[in-house]
């Protein structure tokens, strides 16, 4: 079955990675499911390498997609509209249209009659330190509050919940990737996964920054624009729970076939070219911006 993607024989299609290490700066929810009046975060349960159990906060790729998409959707455009409605594409009634700016990349579907498959597929999350979400007291549940209203024997009395946050200062490996897409297209993926930093998480407090590596302060971000998949992939192992060993282990994959001592910030190999730290933030920041000048300056 053919993709359906229209020939483009002016913009070439590539692969593109996103690679980095984000880091809470402070106490984070991100809702999973309910229970008897506390809410949870995501947590997920492995066994290491060396045998041990273990539990570990987790922010899930889908949820990570999800904002970035709803960034795209809520970008501003010149004419005054929010890109989302000046395309007629929200959430969860995508335009599904191969030149929308937000499905192209990230897909769509109007259920039962059309389907367009995202190209861009989110990975990792899985939080480097061994350290579990603690609950926290919060006052009147806002559906409770809202029921107030409610005359007679309905009318509840408002009850004190909790809520589970995940803990400051935890890292958390995350990956994007781009199969096939244009620069343009990666364009909306740069703008959503910078955009969507500040965003991460519901309610409040929310936000992930791009974590460092501490004595040369190198952002942990790779950036891959590739045909053909070369050096080794900056995937930090689940196993892992110390965060100075995560982080070695980042940029040596990403410096690879180089050593990690040397100070290199561009790869380029035929077909291959990747950035790393600075040049990764500079490069994807540079993409963001033509996003902003090619698509919502223009609408
Ligand atoms: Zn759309």
């Amino acid at each position: 079955m053919p993709t359906g993607l229209p020939q483009d024989s002016k913009n070439p299609r590539l692969h593109f990675d996103i690679y980095a290490m984000l880091e809470g700066s402070q106490e984070l929810y991100f809702g999973h499911e309910v229970q008897v009046n506390v809410n949870l975060v995501e947590t997920v349960k492995l066994s290491t390498i060396g045998g041990q159990s273990l539990e570990k906060c987790y922010i899930s790729p889908t949820k990570r997609r999800g904002v970035e998409r709803r960034c795209l959707i809520w970008a501003p455009v010149k004419s005054g509209v929010l890109l989302g409605d000046q395309q007629k594409c929200g959430i969860p009634k995508t335009c599904t249209e191969p030149d929308c700016p937000i499905c192209a990349p990230y897909g769509g579907l109007l259920a039962g009659s059309k389907t367009l498959i995202g190209r861009v597929t989110h990975g990792g999350g899985v939080a480097v330190q061994e350290s579990l979400p603690a609950e926290k007291q919060r006052a009147m549940h806002p559906a409770i509050i809202s029921s107030e209203g409610v005359k007679g024997d309905d009318k509840e009395t408002p009850t004190p919940f909790k809520r589970e946050y995940n803990q400051p200062g935890i890292l958390y490996p995350v990956y994007n990737h781009g199969v096939s897409i244009t620069d343009a297209e990666f364009s909306s993926v740069a703008y959503a996964f910078l955009d969507s930093l500040p965003r991460i998480g519901a309610g409040n407090p929310k936000g992930l920054a791009i974590a460092e590596e501490p004595t040369s302060q190198t952002p942990l971000l790779v950036v891959d624009r590739y045909l053909s998949p070369r050096g080794k992939r900056p995937i930090i192992s689940p196993s892992k729970t110390n965060p100075q060993t995560a982080i070695d282990d980042f940029m040596r994959l990403a410096k690879y076939p180089q050593e990690p001592a040397e100070k290199i910030e561009h790869i380029e190999q035929s077909n291959f070219d990747r950035w790393i730290g600075n040049t990764a933030l500079e490069k994807l920041q540079d993409y963001a911006s033509q996003f902003v000048d090619e698509v919502l300056q223009v609408r």
